[in-house]
């Protein structure tokens, strides 16, 4: 499967991680539109939104968490949890992720 988040959790393709465990991984948005701007990932290849299934639904509560987890660590006073879904959406890969942006965005990505 050509998906470049995938080759990103399989480090094929670089990328700056900042977290990782069995079933995710965030690292920093290669164009960032705030001053912090993660994409936390599930390790499980899932298209979109609009591809989750109801077995998903522990993982996509899981995201949520690692976020929460990061924001913890990075002792961050606040910050906006962002997902794109679809073209129409602003998605443009393919692969689910969770923009975390903290520190004035400068547009939303
Ligand atoms: P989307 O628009 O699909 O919600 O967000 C995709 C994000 O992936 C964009 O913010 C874009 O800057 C980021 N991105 C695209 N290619 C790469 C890459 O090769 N490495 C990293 N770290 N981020 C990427
Ligand atoms: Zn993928």
């Amino acid at each position: 499967m050509d998906c470049l988040f995938c080759k990103i959790i399989n480090k094929e393709v670089p990328s700056n991680i900042v977290y990782e465990d069995d079933r995710f991984v965030a690292f920093k948005d290669i164009d960032p539109k705030a001053p912090l701007h993660l994409l936390i990932i599930p390790k499980k290849h899932i298209a979109s939104i609009d591809h989750v299934e109801v077995e998903d639904k522990t993982l996509m509560g899981e995201l949520i968490l690692v976020a929460q987890k990061i924001a913890r660590e990075k002792s961050l006073k606040g910050y906006k949890l962002l997902i794109n879904v679809g073209r129409e959406g602003g998605q443009i890969i393919d692969h689910l992720h969770l923009h975390l942006l903290s520190g004035r965005p400068t547009e939303l990505p």
